[in-house]
């Protein structure tokens, strides 16, 4: 009874916060301040077992695409760091804070700048809307009111196990090997705040459907994790087509580089 009233008083206390760009309502037992530290120790894990590639024209690609949407993503809490790593793998992943990795593997699908922008814009965007956030609250229920109560209080108190969840919960679970993938919604809504964001960053947000028709007809009958939470790209393509209209001010208002660079 205790511990009930106790997750009661939390989850009073904890708020419902509204979702930057998409203005959509979040339900939220963690705090911004524990999921960013979370999402650094998670990174700093990834890094140690990754191969992390710099001084290519790719590698600086990547920054500089990050730091142009970080300049317009309105997030002062975050620590942007913005790393490409070795992998076959076409992935990427933003973590909470801003912790945002590019595998090599992408490159191929995305062409051009624009394209990497798109990539990059939606992983941010998941991160903005704090959906590893989400996804843990949605484990610290699962796992229990004492579980809960002991997580909102502080990450620190859960065991290595928990820990290992909470972090896969961030994203970073194809690293981890415990996947976890963020649901339908949530890649629904990171799609549009990254195509909000890339405009503001300049980038054309026509380059984010043709992204997508490359990735989706080269990846055929067995789609990448990257995208393998949506069982209907075409939805997925339609969606953004007719989001591009919206986002056309942003662009205008922009530095307007087009598709960028080639990869
Ligand atoms: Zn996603």
């Amino acid at each position: 009874m205790k511990k009930l009233l106790l997750l009661v008083s939390v989850i009073l206390s904890s708020s419902c916060t509204t979702t930057p760009v998409s203005g959509n309502k979040a339900f939220l037992l963690t705090s911004a301040a524990t999921e960013n530290q979370q999402g650094d120790e998670a990174y700093k894990e990834i890094l140690k077992k990754e191969k992390e590639v710099t001084g290519s024209a790719q590698s600086k690609m990547v920054e500089e695409i990050g730091r142009r949407i970080a300049a317009v993503a309105n997030e002062p809490d975050f620590k942007w760091e913005f790393k490409t790593l070795q992998s076959d793998e076409p992935n990427a992943f933003c973590l909470p804070g801003g912790k945002v990795a590019v595998y090599t593997g992408i490159f191929k699908y995305a062409e051009n700048e624009a394209g990497l922008a798109t990539v990059m814009g939606h992983e941010i965007g998941h991160a903005i809307a704090r959906h590893g956030g989400q996804r843990m609250t949605q484990q610290m229920i699962a796992a229990g009111a004492s579980t809960a109560v002991a997580a909102a209080i502080g990450l620190s108190k859960l065991d290595d196990t928990k820990k290992t969840l909470a972090m896969a919960a961030f994203g970073a679970g194809v690293t981890y090997g415990v996947i976890l993938p963020f649901s339908r919604s949530d890649e629904t809504e990171a799609d549009e705040i990254g195509l909000v964001l890339m405009s503001k960053a300049g980038y054309n947000p026509n380059e984010a459907v043709a992204f997508w028709d490359r990735f989706s007809k080269a990846s055929g009958s067995a789609p990448p994790q990257f995208m393998s939470t949506h069982p209907n790209s075409e939805n997925r393509r339609e969606h953004l087509k007719a989001l591009v209209p919206k986002v056309m001010n942003d662009y205008n208002s922009s530095a307007r580089l087009g598709s960028g660079k080639n990869i």
